[in-house]
């Protein structure tokens, strides 16, 4: 009887562990799944084109290339630098349903960092993915972390050492691609990722870059335009237009000793026209509760709302929040009004038709600018 039972026990163990193994099996796989995204005619290249060390590793990812019958102006749009920020993803996927170039050439890499979409941050409770309502049915994204997973890059050093600069930061910073510029062929995955977008910027000799990002509500450069001191003049027309649209943009400049950065080091390594904007996400930051599927596209969260009547926050927090469609209008709005003012100095232009306008984003919603489920319209 004794014997029985403790082989039953052993056996409920046994299966036990064959189901929650089964489970966890297939949370893990679904975390690598990459979701759709069904691009107006272009070219999809892959990151490794340019940097072949890439190819078959998780840095790995597509790049789409528009372009139009006249040559003109080369320009590179980055969206998901950081996975947990959804704004400029989304933008970016926007992007790639709904343009067409005429003239110039454009670049965009949705998921600079894909290792990042493959895993969230530990402790937190975020959600492994959130939906978008489109015409007919809902879209799922994942959503991410800040970091390259561990699992494509580990041990963490005790301290991360920015290459070439020297400049010391905190560990984890070693698995931040915005920490990464300009890499290294023989780095660590990161810096290898870093390598390869600066290979592009390279080889296709782009003349304006644009890492699309979020930031928490408490920090000061947020609905902001970072330019670096090359960029400037356009940055700053482009954020007068803008407040003159009633669309509030800071502009910031990109500190000189902050390294590794996109703004810095792509400015700096390439000669190039660097930029990168801010949206203001009410889920990053230190006040923020907890962070749903729903908060992520509501942007409503009742903490961060109690720090805004505090006066503990840099910007307007309606009572409405600050919703996903609204920061991927403020995204589009921003390349669009950067495109606007090169134009009006530069033979080599950029013309892109059909880019949503943020009026209808705002009046429509981001999902009626996302195909449907299907890939259709
Ligand atoms: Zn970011």
């Amino acid at each position: 009887m004794k014997f029985l039972r403790q082989n039953s026990l052993r056996l409920a163990i046994l299966l036990s562990v064959i189901v929650i193994s089964i489970q966890t099996g297939r949370e893990f796989h679904q975390m690598h799944i990459v979701d759709p995204i069904y691009p107006n005619p272009c070219e999809i290249r892959l990151l490794s084109d340019y940097f072949p060390t890439l190819k078959g590793t998780a840095g790995d990812t597509d790049v789409y290339l528009f372009e139009g019958d006249s040559p003109g102006a080369t320009i590179l749009i980055l969206g998901g630098t950081h996975a947990n920020e959804p704004a400029g993803m989304i933008a970016a996927t926007c992007l790639i349903e709904n343009i067409s170039v005429e003239t110039g050439r454009l670049f965009i890499l949705p998921r600079a960092n894909n290792s990042g979409f493959t895993h969230n941050d530990p402790q937190e409770g975020n959600p492994q993915s959130f939906t978008i309502r489109t015409t007919a049915g809902e879209r799922s994204f994942r959503y991410g972390s800040r970091y390259t997973n561990p699992i494509d890059q580990w041990p963490d050093p005790d301290v991360y050492e920015h290459f070439p600069s020297g400049q010391q930061l905190s560990a984890a910073e070693t698995r931040n691609l915005n920490r990464s510029y300009p890499g290294r062929p023989d780095g660590n995955l990161t810096e290898q990722i870093g390598f390869g977008i600066v290979q592009l910027l390279q080889k296709e000799s782009v003349d304006i870059a644009i890492d699309m990002h979020e930031a928490s509500l408490e920090y000061p450069v947020i609905n902001a335009l970072v330019a670096h001191q090359l960029a400037f003049d356009l940055a700053a027309e482009a954020v007068l237009y803008l407040q003159f649209n009633d669309i509030h943009f800071n502009l910031e400049p990109s500190p000189e000793e902050f390294r590794g950065l996109s703004h810095r080091e792509w400015g700096d390594k390439l000669g190039i026209q660097a930029l990168l904007m801010e949206s203001a996400n009410p889920l990053q930051g230190r006040y923020h509760g907890k962070v749903t599927a729903e908060t992520v596209t509501s942007g409503l969260d009742k903490y961060n709302m109690e720090a805004a009547h505090s006066g503990l926050i840099e910007v307007e927090y309606p009572d409405t929040g600050i919703p996903l469609d609204l920061r991927v209008a403020r995204h589009l709005a921003g390349l669009n009004q950067i495109f606007t003012v090169w134009n009006s100095y530069n033979e080599n232009k950029i013309n892109i038709t059909d880019l949503p306008e943020y009026d209808d984003v705002l009046e429509q919603g981001i999902g009626a600018f996302l195909k449907q489920p299907t890939g259709e319209r």
